[in-house]
């Protein structure tokens, strides 16, 4: 017997039917005589639904409320999970976050969780109930309701699993597990049996939005086993792992590409102490995040500076590096929004000097210029135009290996 913590997202539980067929999966799961505690997200579209409807009062709902808002849609799945078990027959109870005393800290709609009581939990499950718990909402010492950014119930599932100390954290969702790249891009993408938490954290804040990443950094931090797993269809789907399996350990494990990118060049700047500091510190002072940055060797007294930030960020990032440049007496500024980023991530990567070459060489062969490269020690990541992305993601995807072989 085991203690099993599952997440369904909204996919999953969707509809009343699909509301009954989880209802149907966790009663297999008591069948084999383990104990369940499930989370789950809010029916699909509906949290959505309700930020739209905040944002229709104000660009800037006020937080406190904005959480009161987009927390209910969960309440709603917990209780009629908890309804079709008890038709069932099964005994189940539905709580809040607060009401299992998930306590967060008060970042409203981006709140950390600190604590989980699980002494109702435990015992609820002593008196063989399933314990059903809304995701992606808990509370801030003060009573206040919080939310724990989009996505926010997987991080649920796997806080309450550290909690219990449970056996397995599986999450359900709407595709089998996780993938090479995505297969909507590369058909022959294939399952992974396993990932390690380094490269999943890679695959995930790269722009793989299987799980949200707060969870699996939690997971990483707390050792729990972690399983990502479809509702639809059974299977094994794919098991996040602490052990490098050395002896089968492929070079690369995925692709990852981002969307959302954009690069921006200040030409002809001053080559001397703080112009780096500069140029940054004005764009970091309007909170915006700064991804890959490069600075060319100084040529004639004078260097270029290239940096790259999420796509939203552009026109901003670029007004405040114009009015660097009038400063520092640069000579243009350039931007390019129509850019994308493929890395290749492997924790077998650290011992393969040869890939970054044979990935240069797959995106030559197929015409793409190579417009930057930055390197970690499980991933090497280059920014190319958009238009080829697809095309980038292919080639790569079969120059390393990672198609379904074809029998
Ligand atoms: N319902 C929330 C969302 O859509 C949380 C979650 O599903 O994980 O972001
Ligand atoms: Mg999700």
């Amino acid at each position: 017997m085991a203690l099993i913590v599952q997440k369904y997202g909204g996919t999953s539980v969707g509809t009343v039917e699909k509301i009954e067929n989880v209802a149907e999966r966790l009663i297999a799961a008591k069948k084999e005589g383990h104990d369940v505690v499930v989370a789950v997200s809010a029916m699909s579209g509906e949290t959505n639904r309700l930020v739209e409807m905040a944002h229709q009062i104000s660009d800037k709902p006020d937080p406190r409320e904005y959480d009161v808002l987009v927390s209910t849609g969960e309440q709603v799945t917990i209780a009629l999970l908890a309804m079709a078990l008890k038709q069932r027959g099964y005994d189940a109870r539905s709580y809040t976050g607060s009401q299992v005393h998930i306590l967060t800290d008060s970042a409203h709609t981006k709140a950390r969780i600190l604590d989980i009581d699980e002494a109702n939990i435990r015992a609820d499950l002593d008196k063989g109930r399933v314990v059903i718990v809304a995701g992606f909402q808990g509370k801030d010492e003060h009573g206040n309701i919080t939310t724990l950014g989009r996505g926010g119930s997987d991080t649920t599932a796997v806080a309450l699993a550290a909690a219990l100390k449970a056996d397995e954290c599986q999450i359900y969702t709407d595709v089998d597990g996780v993938y090479t790249t995505d297969p909507r891009v590369v058909p022959d993408a294939r399952r992974l049996e396993k990932i390690t938490f380094e490269e999943m954290l890679e695959m995930a804040s790269l722009g793989s939005k299987v799980l949200q990443i707060r969870s699996v950094e939690f997971a990483g931090k707390y050792n729990v086993k972690l399983r990502v797993l479809s509702s639809f269809v059974d299977g094994p789907g794919t098991l996040i792992t602490f052990e490098e399996d050395n002896m089968e350990q492929a070079a690369i494990s995925g692709i990852a590409f981002n969307r959302d990118e954009a690069k921006l060049t200040i030409l002809g700047v001053p080559d001397q102490p703080g112009v780096a500091y500069n140029i940054l510190g004005s764009i970091g002072e309007a909170n915006i995040e700064v991804d890959m940055i490069i600075q060319n060797v100084g040529d004639d007294g004078t260097t270029d500076f290239t940096f790259t930030v999420h796509r939203n960020d552009y026109q901003h990032a670029l007004d405040i590096l114009n009015n660097t440049a009038k400063e520092l007496n640069a000579r243009e500024v350039v931007g390019d929004n129509a850019i994308v980023k493929i890395s290749l991530v492997g924790v077998g990567m650290r011992s393969h000097a040869g890939i970054a070459s044979q990935m240069f060489k797959a995106l030559a062969d197929e015409g793409i210029n190579i417009r930057m490269i930055s390197t970690s020690e499980i991933k090497i990541s280059v920014v190319i135009d958009e238009k080829y992305l697809e095309l980038g993601v292919r080639a790569l995807h079969s120059a390393f290996g990672l198609d379904e072989p074809k029998d």
